[in-house]
């Protein structure tokens, strides 16, 4: 079984060929986000022109290195959802176009599925096993979930963001304290705290004094961000519109910058830790069996995030499961590798398409906004 994958939902546009075992026989991936980060944020035209000009390079590339034909694929996944209708598109169109022309299936894949499942051909390509049921924190500039998964597509949100997910909310900071943005915010928020001092600025904990604090959880950033916020004008001022270059030399206004950084980082890497230890209680009452946290999205490629996660997985006796940061952030290969599932367990298999581009008016299915699944009782209780 030889899957190509096709990921174009946001500013990355990216392809693999994940074979059955986890090996990964080619991949290519472009990225929009310096094109981005010119505008302070993901522009759904621009993003998509970008896609356009890099769709075919990208997937012709993974091909070849693959040295595949498209005849000799089993099936084509292509991310339907949740992402930007526009750039979705793209991504759906193309992958449309291989499976037309190798008379294969087309698999829709849904994003954050491909995002959490990843890590077990990762696992399985090493030589181990990561079986269901296992718990899943899935951090990302869209997403902010705690989730308890039960097998494939059998998904109980345990927790989401009431407001931002933590990448944004990376992104926002990188922005408040005048970072460059080209290689994205979370990784010039993470650079910059390495010389700060996380003691430094004492920002509260989001949602810890809520009155059901150990049942709970959600997580919640927008104060955070407002508590960072404040710090920058209290202290260096924000900063002008553009990009800022600072050089080095670490002046006492750099200092304050690392200090913000590191201290905004200590208390939401903070928050998603509280938040997983609730999450494995709750998944302990249901499934006494659960052994492994498997964390995944863009966040997960943080180094502090994961250290403090990897004590908190000792601490509860669990595994913590982490893909390598490029498995993290979007790429092909985790699309290729949830429609691999999928086609193997035969549920949400899609029909080889009749052409390669529709016909007139016919409807090409994007799932801009689709939920992971259904919600934990317990969550919904709190919710109401
Ligand atoms: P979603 O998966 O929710 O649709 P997305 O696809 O845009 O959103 P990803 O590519 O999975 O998101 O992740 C990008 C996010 O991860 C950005 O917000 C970015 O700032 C953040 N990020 C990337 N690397 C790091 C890092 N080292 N530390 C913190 N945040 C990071
Ligand atoms: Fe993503």
């Amino acid at each position: 079984v030889v899957v190509l994958g096709i990921e174009t939902s946001c500013d990355d546009t990216a392809a693999a060929v994940v074979t059955e075992g986890g090996e990964v026989l080619g991949e290519a991936i472009l990225s929009s986000v310096d094109l981005q980060a010119k505008w302070g944020g993901v522009v759904p035209a621009l993003a998509q022109q970008a896609h356009v000009e890099a769709i075919d390079k990208v997937v012709g590339d993974t091909m070849a290195s693959a040295g595949l034909r498209p005849e000799d694929l089993s099936a084509v996944a292509v991310t339907i959802g949740p992402g930007l209708s526009l750039c979705l598109k793209v991504g759906v169109l193309k992958a449309r176009e291989v499976a037309h022309e190798g008379g294969v299936p087309l698999v829709p894949v849904h994003h954050m599925e491909a995002h959490a499942t990843v890590a077990r051909m990762l696992c399985h390509a090493g030589g181990e096993s990561l079986e269901f049921p296992f718990l899943a924190l899935l951090v990302s500039g869209g997403h902010n979930l705690l989730v308890l998964v039960e097998g494939l597509g059998r998904y109980k949100i345990l927790g989401t963001t009431l407001d931002d997910a933590v990448g944004e909310a990376y992104d926002k900071v990188a922005r408040l304290l005048g970072l460059d943005l080209s290689r994205g915010g979370g990784p010039a928020v993470e650079a910059l705290a390495l010389r700060g001092d996380a003691s430094a600025f004492d920002f509260p904990v989001p949602l810890k004094n809520s009155r059901d604090k150990a049942k709970n959880c959600d997580f919640s950033f927008a104060g955070l961000k407002t508590s960072v916020r404040t710090a920058v004008e209290r202290t260096i001022g924000l900063p002008s519109a553009g990009p800022g270059d600072r050089g080095p030399e670490i002046g006492q206004s750099e200092q304050l910058r690392a200090d913000i950084a590191a201290s905004f980082q200590r208390v939401a890497v903070e928050h998603l830790c509280l938040r997983t230890r609730t999450a494995v209680s709750w998944a302990r009452q249901t499934h006494p069996e659960i052994k492994s946290i498997v964390v995944a999205g863009g966040v997960a490629a943080n180094k502090v995030l994961r250290a403090n996660l990897e004590s908190l997985a000792a601490d509860l006796d669990m595994d913590l499961v982490c893909p390598p940061p490029r498995y993290c952030t979007d790429n092909g290969v985790m699309v290729a590798w949830a429609g691999l599932e999928r086609l193997r367990s035969g549920v949400g298999v899609g029909a080889v398409p009749e052409s390669a581009k529709p016909a007139e008016g016919e409807w090409v299915e994007l799932r801009p906004r689709w939920p992971l699944g259904e919600l934990d009782e317990r969550c919904s209780q709190q919710r109401q």
